[in-house]
């Protein structure tokens, strides 16, 4: 097995990643940008290492200097995380040339898949249902015009190197293409680098429903059914729940072979996600494939039992996958909270500050994925998530409960989050019956930010009294 792997990456999943080498006996080698020095995590891992400045491009995502850390300290292996470098195929490309494994797939496969417009037509060639669209990449207006006129309106004008709900746009008529395809592409250059764009039709009231992976470098591949990420703010996860409500036991495994296949078909190696849109008449379309370790993977842990960091570790060393498909059994119902340090009353800002004291719920069936600790500063610099809370039950009504249960328990000070807005959300007729969709969000948040308002109230009032 490795000896030591460098966990390219911060927070809450460098945290998880060392857990996993320190499970399976694997030395780890944290890197650090200053702005993160005084992070907890740090002390889990081997060794730790400074590697610049507080800004992401100074630090994790600098892949030379990464590189070459790794040398240094001996490490025959790379976890990228997710974010960051993990789908950077020149990233990916480096380590190989370092004689440094890369715990991912190959740099050609990050490639092929990360550009989503090119992925969409391998995939269609597949046989894999994909959303009606653009034949490659648009360049111009007019382009999107005389397609969105054969495919019909609404439609979504997305850039190729998306990820992260960004670059996006919907556009219901000609008016909309000509104002907002100009601004979609210039915020793919200014968040991507990348300005190439590509035309899906807009499936109405979709389901987010994805399918993990795992394959082997000998060549097996099996799926870990689905994940439901339709509670979705700007297209971007909140909350996720697996199994998903809406699929028969039929239909998952027609996803999930086909996700399979899917893999099979790219070469795929190692852990990945095939993500689909489900319309509302049960037909579903692949949308792209993520080819690292996913922010939501802890409820497919949950409901398999199979901790994907530790798989994934085996696989990029060479091992075979150690079960089959006929091995694999969903058990119970898992739903995670993406906890962040945003202001839900003002339009989601992020709250950088400090924590002063933090509370994890803990118990029956609970597991909590942060690297918060009471006295945490939180710079502007990352992501704003800062704790997953995860549950599982054996029923879907058990684990909201739970999961309603551990919201409450849970205390974060000096900050602003979105506790009281994931809580909301867990009481909602709509979530309550599992049908709703990615417009849920969209469609019911005043109702919600309405009752999180109140509930601070009367946290205050109750403590004054
Ligand atoms: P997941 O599909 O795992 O839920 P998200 O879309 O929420 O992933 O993104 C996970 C993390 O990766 C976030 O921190 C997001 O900002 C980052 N991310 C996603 N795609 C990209 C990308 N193409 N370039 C840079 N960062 C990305
Ligand atoms: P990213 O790379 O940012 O994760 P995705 O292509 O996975 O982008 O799409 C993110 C989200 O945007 C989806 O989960 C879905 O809610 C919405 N979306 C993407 N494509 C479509 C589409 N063709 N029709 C409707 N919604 C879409
Ligand atoms: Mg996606």
């Amino acid at each position: 097995m490795f000896k030591r792997i460098l966990v390219a990456n911060r927070g809450e999943i460098a945290q998880r990643i060392i857990r996993s080498c320190t499970e399976m006996g694997i030395e780890s080698v944290a890197v650090y940008s200053k702005a993160d020095a005084n992070e907890s995590y740090l002390g889990l891992a081997t060794e730790s290492v400074c590697i610049g400045d507080a800004p992401a491009a100074e630090s994790y995502l600098n892949a030379q200097r990464i590189i070459m850390v790794a040398q240094l300290k001996g490490c025959d292996a790379i976890h990228p995380g997710y974010g960051f470098l993990s789908e950077n195929a020149a990233f990916a490309r480096m380590c190989q040339d370092s004689g440094i494994t890369f715990i991912g797939p190959s740099p050609e496969v990050i490639e092929k898949l990360g550009e989503k417009s090119a992925a969409r037509d391998f995939m269609a060639a597949q046989g894999v249902p994909t959303v009606p669209g653009s034949d490659g990449i648009v360049t111009s207006v007019d382009e999107v015009l005389s397609i969105a006129e054969a495919i019909g309106y609404p439609i979504l004008m997305k850039a190729s190197a998306g990820g992260g709900g960004r670059g996006m746009r919907r556009a219901d008529s000609p008016e909309d293409v000509t104002r907002l395809f100009p601004a979609a592409q210039a915020e793919a250059k200014a968040c991507f680098g990348d300005d190439s764009m590509y035309v899906e039709k807009l499936v109405l009231n979709p389901k987010h429903v994805e399918v993990q992976v795992l394959a082997d470098t000998q060549g097996n591949v099996v799926h870990l059914g689905e994940r439901d990420c339709s509670v979705q703010r700007r297209n971007q996860k909140i909350m996720e729940e697996s199994p998903c409500s809406r699929l028969s036991d039929e239909l998952r495994e027609k996803m999930g072979s086909i996700a399979v296949e899917a893999a099979k078909a790219v070469g795929y190696v190692n852990a990945g996600t095939v993500e689909f849109l489900l319309d509302q008449d049960n037909n579903f379309y692949f949308i792209e494939m993520n080819t690292r370790i996913q922010v939501e993977h802890p409820v497919t842990e949950m409901v398999y039992g199979v901790d994907l960091v530790h798989e994934q570790i085996r696989i990029a060393f060479g091992l075979p996958l150690r079960f089959g498909q006929q091995d694999l059994h969903m058990n119970g119902h898992a739903i995670e909270c993406r906890i962040t340090a945003e202001d839900p009353q003002n339009n989601f800002m992020p709250c950088p500050g400090t924590v002063n004291f933090v509370h994890f719920p803990a118990g029956c069936g609970t597991r909590v994925d942060s690297a918060l600790y009471s006295g945490s500063t939180l710079t502007p610099y990352y992501d704003s998530m800062i704790a997953k809370i995860v549950v599982w039950a054996p029923t879907r009504l058990e684990a909201i409960r739970r999961m309603r249960r551990c919201l409450a328990e849970t205390v974060i000070e000096g900050v602003k989050t979105n506790l009281d807005f994931n809580l909301f959300i867990l009481f909602h007729g709509e979530y309550l019956t599992g049908n709703y969709d990615t417009g849920f969000i969209a469609k019911n948040d005043q109702e919600i930010l309405g009752l999180a308002a109140q509930a601070n109230k009367i946290k205050k009032e109750s403590a004054r009294s």
